[in-house]
Protein backbone atom coordinates (compact mmCIF):
# COMPACT_ATOMS: atom_id res chain seq x y z
CA UNK A 1 0.00 0.00 0.00
CA UNK A 2 0.67 3.65 -1.21
CA UNK A 3 -0.09 5.70 1.76
CA UNK A 4 -0.46 9.31 -0.10
CA UNK A 5 -2.72 7.10 -3.21
CA UNK A 6 -6.49 7.77 -2.65
CA UNK A 7 -6.96 4.62 -4.52
CA UNK A 8 -4.60 2.66 -1.94
CA UNK A 9 -6.68 4.17 1.03
CA UNK A 10 -10.28 3.03 -0.40
CA UNK A 11 -9.09 -0.60 -0.70
CA UNK A 12 -7.78 -0.62 3.04
CA UNK A 13 -11.10 1.18 3.76
CA UNK A 14 -9.39 4.15 5.24
CA UNK A 15 -11.11 6.61 2.19
CA UNK A 16 -14.83 6.11 1.43
CA UNK A 17 -15.63 4.17 -1.37
CA UNK A 18 -18.98 2.96 -3.50
CA UNK A 19 -17.12 -0.55 -3.87
CA UNK A 20 -19.00 -2.91 -6.06
CA UNK A 21 -16.86 -5.99 -5.91
CA UNK A 22 -13.54 -6.71 -4.86
CA UNK A 23 -11.40 -10.07 -4.64
CA UNK A 24 -7.90 -10.81 -3.64
CA UNK A 25 -6.02 -9.24 -7.05
CA UNK A 26 -8.82 -6.70 -7.69
CA UNK A 27 -11.34 -3.60 -6.32
CA UNK A 28 -14.14 -2.16 -8.40
CA UNK A 29 -15.81 1.09 -7.36
CA UNK A 30 -17.94 4.33 -8.18
CA UNK A 31 -15.98 7.30 -9.53
CA UNK A 32 -16.50 9.91 -7.65
CA UNK A 33 -16.81 12.25 -10.71
CA UNK A 34 -18.82 9.97 -13.15
CA UNK A 35 -19.52 11.12 -16.35
CA UNK A 36 -22.02 8.88 -17.29
CA UNK A 37 -25.08 6.87 -15.88
CA UNK A 38 -22.23 3.84 -15.05
CA UNK A 39 -18.56 5.01 -13.92
CA UNK A 40 -16.60 2.41 -12.19
CA UNK A 41 -12.74 2.21 -11.54
CA UNK A 42 -11.59 -1.41 -11.33
CA UNK A 43 -8.24 -1.34 -10.14
CA UNK A 44 -5.29 -3.91 -8.88
CA UNK A 45 -5.11 -4.28 -5.14
CA UNK A 46 -1.68 -3.85 -5.58
CA UNK A 47 -0.21 0.00 -5.73
CA UNK A 48 0.81 -0.36 -9.07
CA UNK A 49 1.40 3.03 -10.61
CA UNK A 50 0.11 2.39 -14.51
CA UNK A 51 0.33 0.22 -17.35
CA UNK A 52 3.81 1.00 -17.88
CA UNK A 53 4.69 -0.30 -14.14
CA UNK A 54 2.94 -3.95 -15.44
CA UNK A 55 5.60 -6.52 -15.79
CA UNK A 56 5.21 -9.73 -17.86
CA UNK A 57 4.65 -11.81 -14.76
CA UNK A 58 1.11 -9.63 -14.14
CA UNK A 59 0.09 -10.58 -17.91
CA UNK A 60 -2.86 -12.31 -15.76
CA UNK A 61 -3.86 -9.66 -13.63
CA UNK A 62 -4.71 -7.46 -16.63
CA UNK A 63 -6.89 -10.17 -18.18
CA UNK A 64 -8.52 -10.56 -14.74
CA UNK A 65 -9.43 -6.51 -15.32
CA UNK A 66 -10.92 -6.78 -18.25
CA UNK A 67 -13.34 -9.82 -17.09
CA UNK A 68 -14.37 -8.58 -14.03
CA UNK A 69 -15.30 -5.21 -16.13
CA UNK A 70 -17.16 -7.50 -18.33
CA UNK A 71 -18.93 -9.28 -15.54
CA UNK A 72 -19.15 -5.66 -13.77
CA UNK A 73 -20.74 -3.96 -16.80
CA UNK A 74 -23.36 -7.01 -16.87
CA UNK A 75 -24.02 -6.33 -13.05
CA UNK A 76 -24.57 -3.02 -13.52
CA UNK A 77 -26.79 -3.47 -16.50
CA UNK A 78 -24.94 -2.37 -19.46
CA UNK A 79 -23.13 -5.20 -20.96
CA UNK A 80 -26.11 -5.64 -24.11
CA UNK A 81 -26.05 -2.12 -25.26
CA UNK A 82 -22.09 -1.60 -24.84
CA UNK A 83 -19.92 0.05 -22.37
CA UNK A 84 -16.02 2.02 -22.99
CA UNK A 85 -13.17 0.44 -21.08
CA UNK A 86 -10.82 3.31 -20.54
CA UNK A 87 -7.10 3.23 -19.45
CA UNK A 88 -5.22 6.17 -19.33
CA UNK A 89 -1.28 6.38 -19.13
CA UNK A 90 1.14 8.84 -17.74
CA UNK A 91 0.33 12.53 -18.19
CA UNK A 92 -0.34 12.62 -22.31
CA UNK A 93 -2.57 9.89 -21.43
CA UNK A 94 -4.74 11.62 -19.27
CA UNK A 95 -3.74 9.69 -16.28
CA UNK A 96 -4.34 11.84 -12.76
CA UNK A 97 -4.40 9.41 -10.07
CA UNK A 98 -1.24 6.97 -10.68
CA UNK A 99 -2.31 3.43 -9.58
CA UNK A 100 -3.84 1.68 -12.45
CA UNK A 101 -7.06 1.81 -13.04
CA UNK A 102 -9.36 0.73 -15.62
CA UNK A 103 -12.71 3.02 -16.29
CA UNK A 104 -15.66 0.97 -17.06
CA UNK A 105 -18.14 3.83 -18.80
CA UNK A 106 -21.58 2.81 -19.45
CA UNK A 107 -25.36 4.13 -20.15
CA UNK A 108 -25.14 5.90 -22.65
CA UNK A 109 -23.86 6.42 -26.18
CA UNK A 110 -19.99 7.75 -26.28
CA UNK A 111 -18.78 9.67 -29.27
CA UNK A 112 -15.28 7.94 -30.75
CA UNK A 113 -13.06 10.96 -29.93
CA UNK A 114 -13.99 10.85 -26.14
CA UNK A 115 -11.86 11.56 -23.71
CA UNK A 116 -12.53 10.49 -19.84
CA UNK A 117 -12.63 14.46 -19.22
P1 LIG B 1 -7.60 9.21 -14.63
O1 LIG B 1 -7.74 10.60 -15.21
O2 LIG B 1 -7.71 8.13 -15.68
O3 LIG B 1 -6.36 9.08 -13.78
O4 LIG B 1 -8.87 9.00 -13.73
C1 LIG B 1 -8.89 9.23 -12.36
C2 LIG B 1 -10.33 9.13 -11.96
O5 LIG B 1 -10.38 8.91 -10.57
C3 LIG B 1 -11.17 10.38 -12.26
O6 LIG B 1 -12.26 10.00 -13.10
C4 LIG B 1 -11.62 10.84 -10.87
O7 LIG B 1 -12.94 11.34 -10.85
C5 LIG B 1 -11.49 9.57 -10.06
N1 LIG B 1 -11.21 9.76 -8.64
C6 LIG B 1 -10.24 10.50 -8.08
N2 LIG B 1 -10.25 10.38 -6.75
C7 LIG B 1 -11.26 9.53 -6.45
C8 LIG B 1 -11.78 9.00 -5.24
N3 LIG B 1 -11.28 9.33 -4.05
N4 LIG B 1 -12.82 8.14 -5.32
C9 LIG B 1 -13.35 7.80 -6.51
N5 LIG B 1 -12.89 8.26 -7.70
C10 LIG B 1 -11.86 9.12 -7.67
ZN1 LIG C 1 -2.32 2.99 -4.79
Amino acid sequence: MNQDCPFCQIIAGERPGRIVYRDETITAFWDRAPIAPVHILIVPNAHIVSLNDVTEDQQELLGHLLLAARKIAQDQGVHDNGYRLLLNTGANGGQTVFHLHLHLIGGKRFPLDMATR
